[in-house]
């Protein structure tokens, strides 16, 4: 069957009737693309590690949900932490902005998830277990023989383990990899909801990486989809030099431009565009017709960058220019999110003390004296269990009772302590304040709290 010749009026992986147009990119050598594995790599290997790397006796990376508590590198956050997420998400959001801005793509090429185990490991085993791309698409539109049995199934049952074993990393950073290693012990009988989880998103993920794949970044992704907004004539990305390749045509004829109509960046690309047509849409800036192009020119002795990274104004022929008003923008939003989330993080405290009046009267005269019913409200922010001390920091004659000077906590354990203060009446005079030190024995710091004191004439 012929291949579609792809049209700029409707998108390439979709053929005259609207079908799925299958895409089998070729194979390609060179900077950018013996570079990439590497990167994927590191970035595997990070996703698969931070569940399992322990910072004060807990993962570096745990959302435990189900308990609404977040371990983030020795940290921990409860749900009243949740505006940190907001700064945090902030943050990342404009700096993604940024980056697109800058570089367009490169985010969805060299650091999506979705594109890093892609390329970086359904599509080797793909190229592994059936060969390059003139084999594989043969062989898809062949009859059904042994060997195409065999190799299918074989890639088949790799993609279905795969998916199993990502997804259960996946769940990991949701349970924990402790207890998601005694769950699998224990057998989904003793956990279903959790086993549920883990078929469904190893069903989805072996869906979207055998089938799905480019689909995801051109019909789902919301980022792909932004670009338009986010880019302008400055900005970096992948495009051809129309004034250098064209007029195209063989390479033994005279008076053409560089572009010999070779069709190898074509053959590469994973979405199947045809980047001479200019910047599209389905472009995710993976560099691998750069690095096709780049072959084709060396052969031909022609300089290297008829496909490159550069600006759409400097491609045709102008000045580049970096510095624009937008950049600023999104740098000082993403730098504010960033700046802020990571001022919060660091100044995360072990725990959380306030002293309050409690619920009723707000105080009662006692014979000579004035009495103030306060509950210290304590939460353990650590995470690990820990002990708080409460020491009276008051001015005599103040009096304290602290019936429970030395509480005992879980990580994210809160109780109310209650404490009386007596002053006599003679000495009550309003600004008069309670003045505790509560002191944190897992990270050896204090703190003071106070409460303004109510009497006869003065209500807080
Ligand atoms: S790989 Fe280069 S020379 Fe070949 S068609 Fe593409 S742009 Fe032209
Ligand atoms: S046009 Fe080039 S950079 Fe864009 S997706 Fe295709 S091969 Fe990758």
């Amino acid at each position: 069957m012929k291949r579609q010749e792809p049209t700029l009026d409707k998108l390439h992986m979709l053929d005259e009737r609207g079908s799925r147009h299958y895409i089998y990119p070729a194979e390609v050598s060179g900077r950018y693309s013996n570079l990439r594995p590497w990167v994927f790599a590191l970035l595997i290997a990070v996703y698969v590690s931070l569940p399992w790397i322990t910072v004060g006796g807990h993962p570096a990376v745990f959302l435990d949900i189900s308990a609404r508590r977040f371990f983030l590198f020795g940290r921990v956050f409860n749900a009243q932490d949740l505006y940190l997420a907001f700064f945090i998400l902030t943050g990342i959001g404009f700096s993604l902005i940024l980056l697109a801005a800058l570089f367009g793509r490169v985010w969805c090429g060299w650091a999506c998830p979705q594109t890093v185990f892609l390329e970086g490991v359904f599509r080797r085993i793909e190229r592994w277990i059936e060969g390059p791309a003139s084999k594989r698409e043969a062989m898809a539109r062949g009859p059904m023989t042994m060997e195409k049995f065999l190799r299918k199934s074989a890639k088949h049952l790799i993609y279905a383990i795969i998916a199993y074993v990502l997804a259960h990393l996946f769940l990991a950073y949701f349970v924990s990899a402790d207890q998601l290693l005694r769950m699998i012990k224990e057998g989904p009988a003793n956990h279903s909801s959790t086993f549920l989880w883990g078929v469904v998103m190893t069903v989805i993920l072996y869906w979207n990486f055998f089938w799905f794949r480019e689909q995801l970044c051109l019909i789902i992704c919301p980022y792909g989809r932004l670009q338009s907004v986010m880019q302008d004539p400055d900005t970096v990305v992948i495009g051809y030099d129309r004034k250098r390749g064209e007029p195209r045509g063989k390479a033994h004829q005279q008076g053409l431009g560089d572009c010999v109509d070779c069709r190898r960046c074509v053959a590469v690309c994973p979405t199947g565009i045809d980047i001479r047509n200019g910047l599209q849409m389905e472009c995710i800036g993976c560099a691998g017709c750069i690095d096709a192009c780049d072959e084709i020119m060396v052969k031909l002795g022609r300089n290297k960058g008829l496909i490159r990274y550069d600006s759409e104004r400097a491609l045709q022929g102008g000045q580049k220019r970096f510095r624009r008003p937008r950049l600023y923008l999104y740098l000082a939003l993403g730098l504010l999110g960033l700046t802020v989330s990571t001022t919060l993080f660091v100044r995360h405290t072990a725990f959380e003390s306030n002293l309050l009046h409690a619920r009723g009267a707000s105080y009662v005269i006692d014979g000579d004296l004035v009495r103030n019913q306060l509950v210290v409200h304590l939460i353990n922010k650590n995470p690990s269990a820990t002990v708080l001390t409460i020491k009276n920091q008051s001015a005599a004659p103040l009096d304290l009772i602290i019936p429970q000077p030395s509480i005992s906590l879980e990580s994210l354990g809160s109780i109310e302590v209650p404490v009386i203060a007596s002053i006599p009446r003679a000495a009550f005079k309003p600004g008069l304040r309670v003045s505790l030190e509560v002191t944190d024995s897992a990270s050896k710091t204090s703190r003071r709290i106070d409460a303004a004191l109510t009497g006869p004439n003065h209500s807080p």
